[in-house]
């Protein structure tokens, strides 16, 4: 089984501006060194891709929007790469399921767009929804802004068409609502990063759009007071996203795209709350909690948006961040701790970092009433890449000692892929990450299925 027989299943590319291109993700931290990039155009395709890995011996990568940051997507070994680019098909909308059905490389801000033409709406939002496929959001688990309110893609899945390594097509649950019928496969494959098969078809939930919603954002002025001001609102408003950033990470969005600030005085951080009303609510609610942690002294400053428009542009100052960071060469971490032990948490990394790390330049940010903080290390410009890369590594290891004693997570949302694979012990534990070895053999017993990521097979 050559490339020939590929080409004749699927359009497949050699092309070398090919290769780099869809041989990585967005993470900077491996080249690209793939063999070939083949595009199906279906189900029974990918079937068929997979028999020849199988024949051939051939390793895949499945590659959706390369918008991960794990190094998921990323093929190293010579691998082939399959792209879910030409299956973007939105198939079908029930609406007496609510379930709408879509191929893999459905663009997730098209599905926003399709829903909400529908007069429903699909929650799972992140700040690379112009870019990343639905089924990428599937094998990675995508949380992103409104966890806190409508939970992760996991409880958006009703139903997945997969092909495993060894080339059998499933469906599972098939958008039933209940189904007792032993292990529910389709949540092994809901962030397995592309480890145990190829999915091929998604079935979604969809839910009403809010009446109305109004984005806060306030000045804060030391991290370790964001819980006290998160339950404070939290009690007070329907909370639907709660995001944390600095001054350093918001004055990088402003250099780039011209934005205002959100008000006059500036804080070392600000909290980004958005809250669900019903029509004709005014802002009152929200004052109550303003005026109490004004009182205490933890936040200096806030504005409410009075415009969608103007909700808008302050949602900007937060989902520009990572795009802004960019040309800075940052090296990411995206960890998470329980809600309730997230300013302990940080306080704990800041004071770590200023110790031995005193010369890093920091950018805070993230989803913070998930727990969830992005830690993202700037280089500096005078530094080596390879001395920079290899002094934060040192610091992964304080950083996910921090994690481990918390009992947290080294990835909340973006997955382990290569990058964060030899940390996966201080998050799972060596019996899980065994029985992980485990699940792998069984739907991958060729272990062709982006083999080394997650972790090693051993
Ligand atoms: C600016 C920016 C902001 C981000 N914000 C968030 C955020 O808020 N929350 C969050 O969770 N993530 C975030 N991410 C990370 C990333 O967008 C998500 O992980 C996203 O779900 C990846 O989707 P993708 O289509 O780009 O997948 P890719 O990067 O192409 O692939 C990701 C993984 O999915 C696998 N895969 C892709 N398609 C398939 C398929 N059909 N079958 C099997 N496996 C497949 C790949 O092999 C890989 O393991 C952000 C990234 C950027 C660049």
């Amino acid at each position: 089984m050559s490339l020939e027989d590929l080409q004749k299943i699927a359009p497949t590319s050699t092309d070398s501006a090919d290769l780099k291109k869809y041989g990585k993700d967005w993470s900077m931290n491996f080249e690209a060194n793939a063999s070939a990039v083949v595009f199906p155009r279906s189900g029974e395709e990918v079937q068929q891709i997979v028999k020849w890995a199988i024949q051939s011996k051939t390793a895949l990568v499945p590659s959706g929007g390369r918008t991960g940051l794990s190094s998921a997507a990323t093929a190293t070994e010579k691998e082939v790469v399959v792209s879910f680019e030409k299956m973007n098909a939105i198939i079908d909308f029930d609406p007496i399921d609510q379930v709408v059905t879509v191929q893999p490389g459905v663009i997730t801000e098209d599905l926003h767009n399709f829903v909400e033409d529908k007069g429903y709406f699909f929650p799972i939002d992140l700040a690379a929804k112009g870019s990343c496929h639905i089924g990428g959001n599937v094998a990675t688990n995508a949380g992103g802004l409104r966890v806190l309110r409508y939970g992760m893609m996991r409880d958006w899945v009703t139903g997945l068409k997969v092909v495993t390594g060894t080339g059998e097509s499933l469906y599972l649950n098939k958008s039933l609502v209940k189904n007792a019928t032993g292990y529910d496969f389709r949540n092994l494959f809901i962030g397995s990063e592309g480890t145990l098969g190829l999915i091929t078809e998604v079935e979604l939930r969809v839910t009403q759009k809010p009446a109305l919603t109004r984005v806060t954002v306030l000045g804060l002025e030391e991290l370790r007071h964001v819980t006290s001001v998160y339950q404070h609102f939290r009690q007070a408003t329907q909370l639907s996203a709660c995001e944390v950033f600095s001054e350093f990470a918001i004055q990088k969005v402003i250099d780039m795209h011209g934005l205002q600030r959100p008000f006059e005085t500036r804080a070392p951080f600000y909290l980004l709350l958005e809250t669900e009303h019903s029509q004709g609510e005014d802002e009152s609610l929200l004052m109550e909690p303003f005026e109490a942690c004004f009182a205490q002294g933890w936040i200096s400053d806030g504005v409410i948006s009075q415009s969608p428009l103007q909700a808008k542009s302050l949602w900007n100052l937060r989902e520009f961040i990572s795009e802004s960071l960019s040309p800075l060469s940052p090296y990411r971490n995206d960890v998470s701790v329980r809600t309730s032990r997230i300013a302990d948490f940080v306080v704990e990394i800041e004071e770590a970092y200023k110790q031995q790390y005193p010369d890093f330049e920091v950018a805070w940010f993230g989803h913070i009433g998930d727990g969830n903080l992005h830690i993202d290390i700037l280089k500096p410009q005078s530094m080596d890449k390879t001395d920079f890369i290899k002094k934060c590594k040192q610091a992964d290891h304080t950083l996910f000692s921090i994690v481990q004693k918390f009992e947290g997570s080294i990835s909340a949302e973006h997955g382990v892929g290569l990058l964060k694979k030899d940390f996966l012990d201080r998050s799972r534990s060596t019996a899980e990450i065994q029985l992980m070895r485990e699940i792998k053999k069984i739907f991958d017993p060729h272990h062709l299925m982006n083999p080394g990521k997650i972790f090693t097979i051993g």
